[in-house]
């Protein structure tokens, strides 16, 4: 009876994930030709249509399936079969039909391929549990097969690979880390052997494998005689399975259980004879691997950021429902504030991580040096920081929704277990950081400098002078910290790439409102106010007490 009368709270929804993404369509008006987003934009809304509806209703459903090893069968045979969750099953299919993989190596896109897959993939990886993971995978070793020379190899998994449909469609593990290490993989204890028939195979232990069915794996192991050290692995392919659907000498020792990721099945494989091909020379694997790892940094920055969206789309939401002292939150000047600041985070992180993709898409496409200088930059600085954003930011919007936030069944304690792997995997913050020193040896900041110079000298206009001068002082202040940490740059690796970051971000979002401004883009002011926010916020250039009204979230 007493629960009748007492109040229930509505709960947060969402709507169009594509139509409502007001940064999203920003960014595609300025990056795309208006014929190309014109024949893209359907399916886009097709896609947000779908994640926030019927996927995240199924993702909420699922909620408590997990991925299941069966080790046995009744009668004592060693099957290891893992049954994966229902939306896993799902969206295999999906992510093929989308192409969210094929659309990234589609000729007819050129320069644009990777922008118009990354902005499907912005859609749906915040409905599909991780699955983004094996996509991610599966793109990496698209492009090492892609660029290999290894014919053979790659007409068997290429067309797979880059399959639109869910029969086709073949997804790829990347087993690297060993129980020895991960950040360090040169003394991986994996070896290969030729057989009486001249058949390599695998022998040894790859302790964290995700996506443990795929059809495919990458993986490093040392040919027997080879020496030590990462130059002696070399870079071997795998079909864990047969024809008959059976495991090739390897066993699921067992699943990880996770802080997070809890649908993505990963597991321990014990390799006892497993056939594998090699990929192309039989040293120096961890430099043939080194493209994989590009694609799952970009991979990893584009989930980081969407995301973070999710979170704010579902805090946003949630503030136009809930009342605090007869107003709803959204009416509540600091919880406004909270939200906006938030939201700058969030907006400069994406337009740093559409920038990478930019780069990425016009080398992939036209090689040019100075691009791929770039690019090789921006990826470990990108992936470092949205990895850290967003497990910040998520942590704020769980306090978003107060007691709520704390509570398993309403789907938030997942969004921040989940994102907090996102500076783990792919590198560590330090791994990550080290990476940029290693760049910075090879070609110099100039690179950075420059682009980043390039941009600014592009705004024009009143809005943009104080933008201007904020990022010119901080592009400056960065370098002149590389020379005074000189000495100390390991140590200060960190703080290093993570000021480079910033200034990325906050370049890269005035630079989309700049251009949003010169074509009198309807989003341009908006997308400036949060640029002027994200300055306030992480430059201090400015009085925090501004008296301003928050714009629109
Ligand atoms: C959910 C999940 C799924 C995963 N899936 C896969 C997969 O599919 N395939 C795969 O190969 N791996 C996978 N991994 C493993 C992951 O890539 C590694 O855990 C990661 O690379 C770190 O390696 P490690 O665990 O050996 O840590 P370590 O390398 O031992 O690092 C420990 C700490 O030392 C720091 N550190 C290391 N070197 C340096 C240095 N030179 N200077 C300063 N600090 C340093 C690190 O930043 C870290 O904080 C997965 C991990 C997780 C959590």
């Amino acid at each position: 009876m007493g629960t009748q009368a007492s109040f229930i709270q509505t709960p947060p929804g969402l709507d169009n994930q594509f139509e409502s993404d007001w940064l999203l369509q920003a960014w595609l008006d300025a990056e795309l030709p208006e014929a190309l987003l014109h024949a893209e934009r359907p399916l886009l809304k097709e896609i947000g249509a779908r994640a926030g509806g019927e996927w995240y209703a199924l993702q909420q459903a699922d909620r408590l399936n997990e991925p299941r090893l069966t080790q046995w069968s009744p009668w004592g045979e060693r099957i290891d079969r893992i049954e994966l969750t229902p939306l896993w099953l799902k969206a295999k299919d999906w992510a093929a039909e989308y192409g969210l993989v094929a659309a990234g190596y589609d000729k007819d896109l050129a320069e644009y391929a990777r922008t118009i897959q990354f902005a499907r993939a912005w859609l749906f990886i915040p409905s599909t549990d991780f699955y983004g993971c094996p996509l991610a995978m599966t793109d990496g070793a698209a492009r090492v097969l892609h660029d290999a020379g290894n014919r053979a190899l790659a007409e068997r998994a290429l067309p797979h690979l880059l399959a639109r449909s869910g029969d086709a469609f073949w997804t790829s593990g990347q087993w690297m880390t060993e129980t020895i290490g991960g950040s360090d993989v040169s003394r991986s204890q994996t070896v290969a052997r030729r057989d009486d028939h001249g058949q390599w195979r695998l022998h040894g232990r790859k302790w964290f494998t995700s996506a443990a069915t795929s059809e495919m794996a990458l993986t490093l192991a040392r040919p027997e005689g080879n020496p030590g050290g990462s130059r002696g692995l070399a870079l071997f392919y795998v079909e864990p399975h047969d024809a008959d659907g059976r495991l090739q000498q390897i066993e699921i020792q067992r699943l990880k259980d996770k802080l997070g990721t809890r649908k993505l099945p990963t597991a321990e494989l014990w390799l006892d004879g497993t056939p594998a091909e090699p990929v192309a020379e039989l040293e120096r694997g961890v430099a043939a691997i080194a493209p994989v790892l590009n694609l799952t940094r970009t991979w990893n920055a584009i989930t980081a950021c969407s995301l973070m969206r999710r979170g704010l789309a579902l805090a946003e939401s949630y503030a136009g429902l809930r009342e605090a002292f007869g107003r709803r939150l959204i009416e509540l000047p600091l919880h406004r504030r909270t939200l906006a600041l938030l939201e700058a985070d969030f907006a400069a992180a994406s337009a740093a991580t559409w920038a990478m993709i930019r780069e990425l898409g016009r080398v992939e496409h036209a090689h040019p040096q100075a691009q791929a200088k770039l690019q090789r930059l921006l990826t470990p600085v990108i992936k470092l920081g949205t990895a850290r954003d967003a497990i910040a930011v998520t942590s704020e919007v769980l306090e978003c929704f107060g007691g709520a936030g704390y509570i398993e069944d309403t789907g938030l304690p997942q969004l921040l277990r989940d994102v907090q792997v996102l500076s783990i995997w792919e590198g560590t913050t330090n791994v990550l950081a080290l990476d940029l020193l290693r760049v910075i040896e090879t070609d110099g900041l100039a690179p950075w400098q420059d682009a980043m110079q390039a941009r600014i000298a592009g705004w024009s206009g009143p809005e943009m002078s104080l933008l201007a001068e904020i990022a010119r002082t901080a592009l400056a202040q960065t370098a002149a910290d590389f020379e005074s940490a000189a000495a100390t740059a390991q140590a200060n690796a960190r703080a290093l790439a993570l000021n480079v970051y910033r200034v990325t971000a906050l370049v890269e979002l005035c630079d989309l409102g700049a251009r949003g401004l010169k074509r009198g883009q309807s989003q341009a002011a908006r997308v400036l106010d949060v640029a002027r926010r994200y300055a306030r916020l992480r430059f201090r250039l400015e009085p925090v007490d501004a008296d301003e009204q928050e714009p629109g979230l």
